[in-house]
Protein backbone atom coordinates (compact mmCIF):
# COMPACT_ATOMS: atom_id res chain seq x y z
CA UNK A 1 0.00 0.00 0.00
CA UNK A 2 1.04 3.59 -0.54
CA UNK A 3 2.12 5.51 2.59
CA UNK A 4 0.57 9.15 2.63
CA UNK A 5 0.96 12.34 4.40
CA UNK A 6 -2.29 13.72 5.12
CA UNK A 7 -3.47 17.15 5.16
CA UNK A 8 -6.11 18.82 7.23
CA UNK A 9 -8.97 20.60 5.06
CA UNK A 10 -11.34 22.54 6.57
CA UNK A 11 -15.15 21.68 6.45
CA UNK A 12 -15.92 25.20 6.65
CA UNK A 13 -13.93 27.17 4.45
CA UNK A 14 -11.82 24.84 2.35
CA UNK A 15 -7.99 26.13 3.62
CA UNK A 16 -5.57 23.17 4.08
CA UNK A 17 -3.68 22.88 6.82
CA UNK A 18 -0.07 21.32 7.33
CA UNK A 19 1.07 20.53 10.21
CA UNK A 20 -2.35 19.72 11.83
CA UNK A 21 -3.50 22.90 13.87
CA UNK A 22 -6.83 22.31 16.25
CA UNK A 23 -8.26 25.88 14.77
CA UNK A 24 -8.62 27.02 11.14
CA UNK A 25 -6.09 29.70 10.37
CA UNK A 26 -8.30 31.14 7.62
CA UNK A 27 -11.83 31.35 9.13
CA UNK A 28 -10.83 30.88 12.87
CA UNK A 29 -14.44 29.60 13.03
CA UNK A 30 -13.54 26.19 13.23
CA UNK A 31 -13.42 25.11 17.00
CA UNK A 32 -14.61 22.39 17.02
CA UNK A 33 -11.99 20.08 15.07
CA UNK A 34 -14.13 19.89 11.46
CA UNK A 35 -11.37 18.72 9.34
CA UNK A 36 -11.13 16.05 6.61
CA UNK A 37 -7.94 14.59 5.87
CA UNK A 38 -6.62 14.42 2.42
CA UNK A 39 -3.53 12.91 1.20
CA UNK A 40 -0.58 15.58 0.67
CA UNK A 41 0.48 15.47 -3.01
CA UNK A 42 3.67 14.33 -4.24
CA UNK A 43 4.59 16.50 -6.78
CA UNK A 44 6.52 20.21 -6.11
CA UNK A 45 9.08 22.63 -6.56
CA UNK A 46 12.32 22.91 -4.27
CA UNK A 47 12.29 25.84 -2.66
CA UNK A 48 15.74 24.89 -0.32
CA UNK A 49 17.95 22.68 0.42
CA UNK A 50 20.27 22.43 3.06
CA UNK A 51 23.00 19.23 4.04
CA UNK A 52 23.27 17.75 7.64
CA UNK A 53 25.72 15.76 8.96
CA UNK A 54 25.45 15.51 12.43
CA UNK A 55 21.91 13.53 13.14
CA UNK A 56 20.00 11.80 15.97
CA UNK A 57 20.79 8.52 16.21
CA UNK A 58 17.75 7.58 15.61
CA UNK A 59 17.97 8.19 11.86
CA UNK A 60 17.91 5.90 9.55
CA UNK A 61 20.60 7.55 7.71
CA UNK A 62 24.49 9.02 8.17
CA UNK A 63 23.92 12.41 6.27
CA UNK A 64 20.94 14.30 5.25
CA UNK A 65 20.02 16.18 2.65
CA UNK A 66 16.97 18.36 3.89
CA UNK A 67 14.83 20.67 1.41
CA UNK A 68 11.91 22.53 2.36
CA UNK A 69 9.74 21.88 -1.36
CA UNK A 70 6.18 23.60 -2.01
CA UNK A 71 4.06 21.17 -3.11
CA UNK A 72 1.22 21.40 -5.79
CA UNK A 73 -1.38 22.99 -3.75
CA UNK A 74 0.87 25.02 -1.98
CA UNK A 75 1.81 23.74 1.13
CA UNK A 76 5.38 23.52 1.87
CA UNK A 77 6.74 20.55 3.61
CA UNK A 78 10.24 19.97 4.98
CA UNK A 79 11.60 16.67 3.44
CA UNK A 80 14.87 14.31 2.94
CA UNK A 81 16.59 14.72 -0.78
CA UNK A 82 17.55 12.51 -2.57
CA UNK A 83 19.00 14.15 -5.43
CA UNK A 84 22.98 14.33 -5.80
CA UNK A 85 22.68 18.02 -7.36
CA UNK A 86 19.55 20.07 -6.16
CA UNK A 87 18.79 23.24 -7.20
CA UNK A 88 16.78 25.70 -5.83
CA UNK A 89 13.39 25.97 -8.65
CA UNK A 90 13.75 22.19 -9.70
CA UNK A 91 10.57 20.11 -9.81
CA UNK A 92 11.20 17.41 -7.14
CA UNK A 93 8.64 14.19 -7.18
CA UNK A 94 8.47 13.08 -2.84
CA UNK A 95 7.50 9.55 -1.88
CA UNK A 96 6.29 9.28 1.43
CA UNK A 97 8.91 6.55 3.65
CA UNK A 98 9.30 5.59 7.40
CA UNK A 99 12.75 8.19 7.84
CA UNK A 100 12.95 7.86 11.51
CA UNK A 101 12.04 5.18 14.12
CA UNK A 102 12.17 5.30 17.75
CA UNK A 103 10.65 2.69 20.39
CA UNK A 104 6.94 3.77 20.35
CA UNK A 105 6.76 4.81 16.73
CA UNK A 106 7.67 5.43 13.28
CA UNK A 107 8.01 8.52 12.12
CA UNK A 108 6.92 8.86 8.36
CA UNK A 109 8.18 11.73 6.21
CA UNK A 110 8.43 12.42 2.66
CA UNK A 111 11.82 12.04 0.22
CA UNK A 112 12.06 13.99 -2.82
CA UNK A 113 13.02 12.82 -6.09
CA UNK A 114 14.49 14.69 -9.52
CA UNK A 115 11.49 15.01 -11.14
ZN1 LIG B 1 -11.81 27.33 7.91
Amino acid sequence: MELNIYAYKCKRCGELHYPYKTICKKCGENDHNEFDIVPLPKKGKLLTFTTLYTLPSDYEVVTLALGIVELENGIRITGQLDIKNPKIGMKVNGKVEVVRKDLYKKHLGMIFYKE
